[in-house]
């Protein structure tokens, strides 16, 4: 995966706080010690100093001097002076380890590089902050769940259903969906007229999960296929595409509304085959109907949205309209 130059500054910025905050915990840690058990943070005082005197003997040893039996002693000194220094900890009601630094990551010790290999928790950040990057491009605002509001729906009945009760219940079913998330958990389609809540609902998924700290890209798949062609075709840098194929939810709105070509449809084609078989879930939202939906797109994608896609069919009057209707912003 490619990663944008801004997600790396990102990264190191956030590195470097992660590991002035360990250094500033540990000092914190070392202070309180040296006031309420002096004679502990002395012991760990002596233990930094026979590193120093270790360090200083191995320089020694390289001029060709046979100091191993003072290096063997200070190190048994130390180890010795170490365990009853933890011992002491334990005995005060002190984790063992109190006065070591304690990294995010133990394995780079926050700097994102071990043995010279890029870290795992660099990468993941380079991840979060290049998808956070193609996200900003999309215009989607993010919503809380908390901000449904069911009295915008008809409790009138429409062809046998109550616009009002099935919208709770899709309600219900994509609060369960962020909640209960998981990396394999199913795909769905929402379909609807405009204005009935489809990206509303998208976004609060979105929101959800990224606040449980998901990877999610979400985007009106007209900008997200500009976007990849843009870059196919050397107009901007970036990748997109490999971005959407990997993030843990790919959320697709407003399908349909891409200008559409042969390359818009092999590109979601191509999205939405690999993340099935990589069992990776997408959200797709249209206000097309599956009528339509086959008019418009080739069996390939047809069949693949409507033999792997959980729908959800959105009911009701153009939310917009009511809240005009009813003088809210
Ligand atoms: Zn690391």
């Amino acid at each position: 995966m490619r990663y944008t130059e801004n997600a790396f500054d990102l990264a190191e910025l956030e590195l470097r706080a992660r590991q002035d905050k360990a250094e500033e915990e540990h000092q914190r840690r070392l202070m309180e010690i040296s006031e309420k058990a002096p004679e502990i943070y002395r012991m760990y005082s002596e233990s930094i100093r026979l590193n120093y005197a270790l360090l200083g003997n191995i320089g020694k040893g390289r001029s060709g001097a046979d100091i191993s039996k003072k290096i063997a002693e200070i190190k048994d000194k130390n180890i010795t002076l170490r365990r009853t220094m933890h011992e002491m900890l334990k005995a005060c009601g002190y984790p063992e380890d109190y006065l070591q630094m304690h990294y995010q990551c133990e394995v780079c010790r926050d700097s994102g590089y071990h043995d010279g290999v890029r870290c795992e928790c660099m990468k993941k950040l380079l991840k979060k902050y290049t998808t956070e990057e193609i996200n900003s491009h999309c215009s989607i605002e993010l919503h809380d769940f908390a901000d449904f509001r069911p009295e915008y729906y008809s409790d009138i009945p429409v062809n046998g259903e109550i616009p009002r009760e099935k919208m709770l219940s899709i309600y219900e079913n994509c609060k369960n969906y962020a909640l209960h998330f998981e990396a394999d958990t199913s795909s769905m389609i929402f379909y609807g007229k405009t204005g009935l809540g489809k990206t509303f609902l998208s976004s609060c998924i979105a929101k959800e999960l990224i606040d449980q700290g998901w990877n999610v890209v979400y985007g009106s798949l007209l900008k997200l296929m500009r976007q990849v062609e843009d870059e196919r075709f050397n107009r901007t840098t970036g990748d997109t595409m490999s971005i959407m194929l990997e993030s843990d939810l790919l959320i697709l709105d407003d399908l349909g509304s891409e200008f559409q070509t042969q390359f818009t449809d092999s590109v979601l084609y191509e999205l939405i085959n690999e993340r099935i078989n990589e069992r990776r879930p997408i959200i797709i939202s249209t206000n097309l109907s599956i009528k339509e939906l086959n008019k418009k797109y080739n069996d390939r994608i047809v069949s693949r949205i409507t033999g792997c896609f959980r729908p959800s069919f959105f009911v009701g009057n153009d939310v917009r309209l009511v809240k005009l209707r009813n003088g809210i912003k």
